[in-house]
């Protein structure tokens, strides 16, 4: 059934409309940028505030800052609105997070990190700033639609932007999953603009994400911290003894050699070798571990690493001749797109336990669980994601399905309160942007392509058959 909407004309009118918003987009970007809204602070309040400004304005004059709670405790509030499109509509929930990493000024270069600044290199416009791209990004993707359509959308629309996403509190995916009934958060269709294009240009969906789990472990030989002339050699030092069992993570062609993981094998594109180590900022010489394609050792597989390490050992020019009583890590593993989470860390649980060294006492305390995340592909919505791209990035041939190695906990959550909606991933994080870390930025091309896509693919999914499934 096709639905009354407004008909702003054709993809190339529609292309125009965005064309012209850019101006008044990339401005407003550089003013969110200028706010440091690092969870926690007062500025991530400041940041909100003007968004659900920047919403209203654009005529979503139901925009409102929405405070949940979760057993008790507080989450900082969602910049959210619900507006009701024509009648029988598909909802739409389009999301994306406005708090953003934290910011070492000394390692940035370009500019400071919240002093936004624009740069030309080639025909490359980009705008330099903390969050230019993850995610203020993403919120203006949402802004465009809102301003493209003048308040007239063509579909039912739910907002939904964050403001604890990078510190990993995990407090709002545990309020959807506890609460997966509650009508605020469901849709048809759930927009995650915090992803990107494989590489600037090349329209591309994330398929995958994967998931993350955390362990802690222990391991104590002694009651105290003993001289290492009188009782080395046949008393085991708690520090070296954690380092035997650490090293047994791996096998020696680097692949995780912890039992029973899922594996996800899928047709991720190709990943570029000499991308690869440029991004990842290697090292001449320095080799990749494991076996498999990168693609697959990077969105399907397991990778594991100590990122935590606690044996009160002083730097070595302070040391001193010691056996410890204890040493402490903590171990973080990336799994695969459908691994159950709470199977992987018992998994790597069992691990430690059998490769203690020597039967020393091992204690483990298990850290975070988050899901990973596969696309349904046959998802009805995703032929008018495709067409929404390839009209958005003129000349493409194709839209790519990638795998991203990071993980996005709210996506399983957003599975939960809506087993039934299609999920896509995109926006205009594509590598260059160098998210998380110095000199940050984001593309004006990409910003403007990916907010034509957005807007198109409202426009098509207004003319096209699809209705409501409920979730108003
Ligand atoms: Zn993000």
């Amino acid at each position: 059934m096709t639905h009354n909407v407004i008909d702003l004309g054709s993809d190339t009118d529609l292309a125009e409309v965005v064309a012209g918003l850019m101006p008044g987009l990339w401005r407003d970007l550089a003013d969110l940028v200028r706010i440091p809204s690092v969870f926690p602070s007062p500025d991530v309040a400041r940041a909100r505030q003007a968004i659900v400004k920047l919403f209203r304005d654009a005529n979503i004059t139901e925009a409102v800052e929405l405070s949940l709670t979760h057993q008790g405790k507080p989450i900082t509030p969602l910049v959210y609105a619900d507006r009701a499109g024509p009648e029988k509509s598909p909802t739409v929930l389009l999301y994306a997070h406005y708090d953003v990493q934290p910011a070492n000024k000394a390692h940035w270069h370009v500019t400071e990190p919240f002093t936004p600044k624009e740069v030309l290199s080639g025909t490359d416009k980009r705008l330099y700033g903390r969050g230019a791209a993850d995610d203020k990004s993403g919120v203006m993707l949402h802004l465009a639609v809102a301003r493209a359509f003048g308040g007239k959308l063509p579909v039912h629309l739910k907002l939904m932007l964050e403001g604890e996403e990078e510190n990993g509190t995990g407090l709002l995916e545990d309020y959807l999953t506890a609460h997966p009934g509650d009508p605020r958060f469901k849709a048809d269709l759930v927009i995650v603009a915090d992803t990107g294009n494989v590489a600037r240009g090349r329209p591309t969906v994330t398929s995958t994400l994967r998931g993350v789990v955390t362990v802690d472990v222990t391991v104590h030989t002694l009651r105290k911290t003993i001289h290492s002339g009188m009782y080395g050699g046949p008393v085991p030092d708690a520090f070296t003894c954690l380092v035997r069992m650490l090293s047994t993570l791996h096998d020696a062609s680097g692949d995780v050699a912890v039992k029973g993981l899922a594996i996800d094998d899928l047709p991720w594109p190709a990943v570029d070798e000499t991308q690869l180590r440029k991004e990842a900022a290697m090292l001449d010489g320095v080799p990749f571990v494991g076996t498999g394609t990168l693609a697959q050792r990077l969105y399907g597989r397991a990778s594991v690493n100590v990122v935590g390490l606690d044996a009160g050992l002083p730097l070595p020019d302070k040391s001193a001749n010691v056996l410890r009583d204890k040493a402490s890590a903590r171990i973080s593993m990336r799994t695969a797109p459908t691994q159950n989470p709470a199977a992987a860390q018992r998994a790597l649980i069992d691990h430690l336990k059998a490769h203690a060294p020597w039967g020393v006492q091992v204690e483990t305390t298990p850290g975070i669980t988050a899901y990973g995340f596969s696309a349904n592909p046959k998802g009805s919505y995703f032929p008018l994601v495709e067409q929404a791209l390839k009209a958005a990035y003129p000349g493409s041939t194709k839209v790519e399905r990638a795998g991203q190695g990071g993980s996005i906990p709210l996506v399983h959550a957003f599975q939960v309160v809506n087993p039934n909606a299609d999920i896509v991933l995109w926006g205009c994080e594509e590598p260059v942007c160098g998210i998380h870390g110095p000199d940050e930025s984001v593309s004006h091309a990409e910003l403007q392509a990916m907010a034509t896509a957005e807007v198109l693919l409202l426009d098509r999914i207004g003319k096209s058959d699809h209705h409501n499934g409920g979730a108003m």
